[in-house]
């Protein structure tokens, strides 16, 4: 069957990149059943001739007001759709989405009627504000990873701040690769505005991946590998703290002056 990204070979490198992530998040255990979210602003690789396409399914409501994403192209994996099959069948299992030009409704223009996830209107608000405030980042991406989730159940971990010292203090590259740290947000009930609002409310304070209490984890960057890169380092970082704890003691981590000297020498924010 045709396929938009036949003769497209940026836009098609795009979609084999979130293809290739959702197969690791399967391969992890991060994406049970249709667990999990992908979103990716791929409106610079919409060309005229992509942008002159009717639409396949819609207008449907966004549920959402997203001015700063006017006549932008998302792709968005479907509602129900599980991240093994989309690895295998990107365009079976997610769409290309035109939102339209009054920022409160969408059109579906490829390749298959795939309604978008529930967290359509939760994924496109946070586009929208990484639009109007300037950021580079252009893709979104939520997931189960176990040992972060599991560290949740801890009140001591709720912490931003005492989660992120000692995800940082268990290896020097997660400071490196994730330097803006874990964003804490206490448990509120998935698909939910109020979670919605919390997790935006935590990455504009400063923060790339935000923890949701008992449930997983939302970050975004500028591509859809960058994102997992962020998470697959915070949660090895977990890792390393579970198998100190399984061998019977504390992990000492790195010291304060261990971790100082790395932001200098690598010219980190925090
Ligand atoms: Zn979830």
């Amino acid at each position: 069957m045709a396929s938009v990204l036949d003769s497209r070979e940026a836009l098609s490198q795009q979609i084999a990149q979130v293809a290739e992530v959702a197969s690791y998040l399967w391969q992890k255990g991060w994406a049970e059943r249709n667990g999990g979210n992908i979103t990716v602003n791929v409106t610079p690789w919409a060309d005229d001739a992509l942008r002159a396409l009717p639409a396949i399914a819609g207008p449907f409501p966004i549920g959402t007001e997203v001015p700063n994403l006017k006549d932008s192209y998302f792709y968005v994996k479907g509602t129900g759709k599980r991240m093994r099959d989309l690895a295998r069948r990107p365009m079976e299992n997610g769409a290309i989405i035109r939102v339209l030009p009054d920022g409160l409704s969408y059109e579906i223009v490829a390749d298959n009627p795939v309604m978008p996830t529930s967290e359509l209107p939760s994924h496109l608000a946070v586009h929208d504000w990484l639009i109007r405030t300037g950021s580079p980042c252009r893709a979104s991406l939520h997931t189960h990873p176990i040992e972060l989730v599991a560290l949740t159940h801890n009140r001591k971990w709720m912490d931003s701040d005492a989660a992120t010292r000692m995800l940082w203090s268990m290896i020097p590259e997660t400071k490196a690769f994730c330097p803006k740290g874990l964003g804490m947000v206490p448990y509120m009930l998935p698909s939910s505005t109020a979670l919605a609002k919390a997790t935006l409310d935590t990455l504009a304070k400063d923060y790339d991946v935000v923890m949701w209490e008992k449930h997983g984890v939302f970050a975004v960057d500028v591509d859809i590998m960058a994102a997992f890169d962020q998470i697959d380092v915070l949660n090895k970082s977990a890792q390393i703290y579970l198998s100190a704890k399984a061998m019977g003691f504390e992990p000492e981590g790195m010291t304060d002056a261990q971790m100082k000297e790395m932001s200098v020498a690598f010219h980190l924010p925090k």
